[in-house]
């Protein structure tokens, strides 16, 4: 880095900030990463082109570069995980913000892939969790919506509830490593949680753009139902399906989790608990230890059942994947509990 290069990353940082309202703050670790996802004429192309972006005639207009070498360096950024476009005949391209896809996610998505990718996770750990102090725990509204475990699903399910079926029309499907898990990994290896990594579901256009741009790799539907299963047997919550985007969370370093641990209301439950059959719940207590939100308490006594605590409880089914005998069953959510 020149004695030049901060200023340039500072801009860019200010840029995102100012015209993305998810944004987190303008930190040490969020310049850092930015100056490492960005070469100096990267960012400053990127303040010419902005989140708001522009096609290729108008950004050829606007930066006053040669068409070939602006389509390679739009090229080289969309690889970096920089540059975010629709496929079309003329796509608009414009610089990432925060998330789906933004500078918390593609930096990692398709792996180790540069020589600064494990510099890159160290920054983006701390980035991650100042994102859920300073802006996710602060936004005031839930906004994540949690999707009942596609394999839990109750008989009168609609298809608008089921999330497999959500996503059944996008036409393409892909994964990446969770970047959350994977920098936590990285930073702070063998003081992290044990779940899988390939958990970071991208569709339509989003998937387009991840597959083509090597950050993800691209599955067929009957995988992604796989996927979404082992994704719930281990333990992980299906969250969001915005943006083409779906996140498969746990508590230990997710930053919505980070964010409902500081009080705020994140998750948006499934209109589905689990049901209890206490005749054959063996209080084996699987089902207390894997819940994210510790909505299920263990008995006093030994053997004895488990209870839900449906106010706490947002819904995703994990426990119903957890339980050898069988003894949970998911049901739709009382109205008391809604
Ligand atoms: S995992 Fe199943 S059997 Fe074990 S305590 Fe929970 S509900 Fe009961
Ligand atoms: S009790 Fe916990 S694990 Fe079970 S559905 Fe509710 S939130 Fe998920």
């Amino acid at each position: 880095m020149t004695d030049t290069a901060p200023d340039i990353f500072e801009q860019v940082a200010d840029m995102i900030i100012e015209e993305d309202f998810m944004a987190g703050p303008k930190s040490p670790a969020f310049v850092r990463l930015l100056s490492l996802q960005f070469t100096e004429a990267e960012a400053r192309l990127a303040l010419q082109i902005r989140t708001t972006g522009g096609t290729l005639d108008e950004l050829v207009e606007r930066t006053k570069l040669k068409r070939d070498k602006l389509q390679k360096m739009l090229q080289t950024m969309a690889d970096k995980g920089t540059v975010y476009y629709e496929p079309g005949d003329n796509p608009t391209y414009r610089i990432i913000k925060m998330a789906a896809p933004g500078f918390t996610e593609t930096g990692l998505w398709g792996g180790i892939k540069y020589p600064f990718t494990v510099q890159l996770a160290k920054e983006a750990h701390k980035v991650l969790k100042e994102w859920a102090e300073e802006k996710l725990a602060k936004l005031g509204v839930p906004y994540a919506p949690v999707w009942a475990a596609v394999n839990t699903l109750p008989a009168d399910a609609s298809p608008a509830e089921n999330l497999a079926e959500v996503v059944r029309n996008e036409g393409h499907w892909s994964v990446s490593p969770c970047p959350c898990r994977m920098s936590h990994w990285l930073v702070d290896p063998g003081n992290h949680c044990d779940h899988m990594l390939g958990t970071c579901i991208h569709t339509g256009d989003l998937s387009r753009w991840t597959v083509k741009h090597g950050m993800a790799r691209e599955i067929t539907y009957e995988e992604l139902v796989a996927l979404l299963e082992q994704c719930s047997r281990d333990g992980l919550v299906h969250t969001l399906n915005i943006q083409n985007s779906i996140c498969n969370c746990c508590n230990d370093c997710c930053p919505m989790f980070l964010a409902r641990q500081h009080g705020a209301q994140v998750f948006i439950p499934s209109p589905f608990v689990p049901q209890l059959d206490e005749e054959t719940c063996n209080g084996c207590n699987q089902c207390v230890d894997r819940c994210p939100v510790h909505a299920i308490a263990a008995a006093e006594e030994q053997y004895d059942p488990v209870s839900v605590d449906y106010e706490t409880c947002v819904g995703c089914g994990v426990c119903v994947s957890t339980c050898k005998p069988h003894s949970m069953t998911m049901m739709r959510r009382p109205a008391a509990a809604a």
